[in-house]
């Protein structure tokens, strides 16, 4: 049901059960056999990726009768994989495995200068080392699938019934799906429905050519061929990420950016992350977006040759560009058009196609709720996870917990990554003005890369090869100057951001204050120490570039 039509409704009739005692698992049976007839199972969640398979093995756990329906359409490429969802088959995982086989392209040129005996780099060309596109995708795959596989046996052990079915709602309690082999429609008949459909990449529709010769995430870790010469659309997230990772496998990559990168996030992390990926030789273009894309024959070297039209829409001019790839990393939609929300009174937004919770993950449907990409929260694996497992028990296990959406943190896996929690600079001076937010800064040089001179590739190109790379790292922490520099916003670009960022987290879940950070003792020598005891403040106006040193 569209959203103008319907209000999630409060959590009374959860709030009754608890308070009256009877949300532990055997008085919601009592509960819900003194009803009409029993029904086939007590759950069934939709999608069985990292949201619905968290929830499913947590009711299940509870004694919750439990059946998950798990299906992928295959992409307009025809990818397609098993059960675990995106995270596990064409996001996180295979991402992060890419992620890594980059960094270590990238480190040859720090090898070769710390004494091991490698052929001479050049900027993007390792002379006499070569990188096999398919052997890194089996290895990818085989990980990948072995994943797949230990879901399905987690399910098997939580007895949870796995269907491997496209599911719809007939009714609030029933549920009506496909018979892989058979084709025939079946039905079953549940208690209560959690909705983790996750959802699918969106590519402009509109510009012709994109759907037909445009890749995107779900394509690009199983890709049979080598991507060659790569166009990546889009400025965000999946566009950094993929961008990064081609470019240290030595592939020549280009991002067309519509507006700016890294939206949301802190603007000067977000430009320096960007930065750092031009002088490694990720050619960005700005304020593009491509009007159409036509394949042309004869092929290049077994590669597609794709014509790329991009237009400046401020000034109308229309540049034209051959690559063999394009990725579509342009935003996601979630899978919730097929689940026949209408009829079931579900209320969802029709831009967005998110579906509407309350904070319990409530829908506007008494007896459905929603959790994960397809509601409009963070679309991130753990906050899928976490917001799953709590969900399920609430309604089986007796708790009241619920889950906090504030203080997440993440990691952008760019070659310099970007981690962050919390709010950026622009963010918490809105939230508190800016009198009230005192930033301090750090840029400086990773003592590893500063010890090897690692160039800007983009400038080897054109005969500056031995020019270093700017500072590979900033440091930042944003504080609340009247709640005792209470530290609002960690930011950090440099290696190994996830790392760094996750025990941090906690810090700032805890309250911690700048103070608090000026006591803790660093770990020598690290990237992470700059954190014990940054001095500069943004409103000094000092300069926060490090001079160089120890300690
Ligand atoms: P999903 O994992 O998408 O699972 C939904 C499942 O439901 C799918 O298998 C789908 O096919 C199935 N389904 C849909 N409709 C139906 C239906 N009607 N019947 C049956 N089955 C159905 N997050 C991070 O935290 N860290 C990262 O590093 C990270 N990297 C990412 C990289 C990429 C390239 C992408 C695309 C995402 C990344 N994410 C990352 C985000 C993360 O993958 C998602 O937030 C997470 O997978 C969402 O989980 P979910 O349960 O909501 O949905
Ligand atoms: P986002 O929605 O974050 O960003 C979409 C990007 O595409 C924006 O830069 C947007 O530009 C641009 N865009 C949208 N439409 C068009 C268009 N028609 N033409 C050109 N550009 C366009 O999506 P992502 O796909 O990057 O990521 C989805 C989510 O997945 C993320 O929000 C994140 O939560 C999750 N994720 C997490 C990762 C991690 O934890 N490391 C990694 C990857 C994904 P504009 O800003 O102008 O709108």
């Amino acid at each position: 049901m569209r959203r103008a039509a319907l209000v999630a409704p409060k959590q009374c009739t959860l709030i009754r059960r608890r308070s009256s005692g009877i949300c532990g698992l055997s008085s919601y049976r009592a509960l819900s056999s003194a009803a009409s007839p029993r029904p086939d199972y007590d759950l069934v969640v939709i999608g069985g990726g990292s949201g619905g398979m968290a929830a499913a093995k947590e009711a299940a756990n509870h004694g919750a009768r439990v059946a998950l329906f798990d299906y992928v359409k295959p992409s307009p490429q025809g990818t397609t994989w098993g059960l675990g969802g995106t995270c596990v088959n064409v996001g996180c995982i295979p991402k992060k495995l890419m992620h890594y086989a980059g960094l270590i392209g990238a480190s040859f040129y720090d090898g070769r200068h710390l004494g091991w005996q490698l052929p001479e780099v050049h900027g993007r060309g390792h002379s006499g080392i070569v990188h096999e596109w398919g052997h890194l995708v089996e290895t990818v795959q085989n990980k990948v699938r072995q994943l797949s596989f230990s879901y399905k046996a987690a399910l098997r052990s939580n007895k949870v019934k796995y269907v491997n079915a496209l599911a719809r709602f007939e009714s609030p309690r029933v549920i009506e799906y496909g018979n892989a082999s058979s084709g025939e429609r079946q039905k079953l008949t549940t208690d209560k429905v959690i909705i983790a459909v996750g959802g699918r990449p969106t590519i402009p529709e509109d510009i012709p050519g994109a759907v037909e010769h445009g890749i995107t995430s779900d394509d690009i870790f199983s890709l049979k061929r080598p991507p060659g010469r790569t166009l990546v659309v889009g400025g965000s997230y999946i566009a950094l990420e993929t961008a990064g990772f081609l470019n240290e496998l030595n592939f020549d990559v280009s991002v067309a950016v519509r507006s700016i990168v890294l939206r949301g996030f802190d603007r000067q992390c977000s430009e320096k992350v960007a930065q750092l990926m031009a002088e490694l030789g990720v050619r960005f273009i700005y304020s593009v977006t491509p009007i159409s894309i036509t394949r042309k024959l004869p092929d290049e070297g077994g590669l597609p040759c794709l014509e790329v039209k991009l237009r400046t829409p401020e000034s109308g001019n229309v540049v034209t560009e051959v690559y063999n790839t394009v990725v579509f990393a342009t935003g996601r939609t979630p899978e919730t058009a097929h689940l026949g929300l209408d009829a079931v009174g579900v209320s969802y937004d029709p831009q967005t196609s998110k579906i509407d919770v309350n904070d319990v993950e409530q829908t506007s449907a008494g007896n459905i709720y929603a959790v994960g990409d397809c509601i409009p929260q963070l679309e991130l694996t753990p906050v899928a996870v976490k917001a799953g497992e709590l969900l399920a028990r609430r309604l089986y296990g007796g708790s009241t917990e619920k889950m906090d959406y504030e203080m997440v943190p993440t990691t952008v896996f760019t070659p310099f990554e970007y981690g962050c929690v919390g709010l950026s600079e622009e963010q918490a001076e809105e939230r508190y003005g800016k009198d009230a937010i005192e930033t301090l800064l750090l840029e400086f040089e990773n003592l590893e890369l500063s010890a090897v001179h690692r160039p800007k590739v983009a400038t080897a190109r054109s005969d500056e090869f031995d020019v270093n790379l700017s500072a590979t790292n900033l440091s930042k922490l944003v504080c609340l100057r009247n709640d005792n520099n209470r530290v609002v916003g960690f930011h950090y670009v440099g290696l190994n951001a996830g790392e760094v960022t996750q025990g941090f987290a906690l810090a700032l879940r805890l309250g911690a204050t700048k103070s608090d950070f000026d006591k803790m003792i660093g770990i020598h020598p690290t990237d992470a120490e700059s954190y014990c005891g940054l001095t500069v403040t943004r409103r000094s106006g000092e300069s926060f570039v490090a001079a160089g040193g120890c300690g």
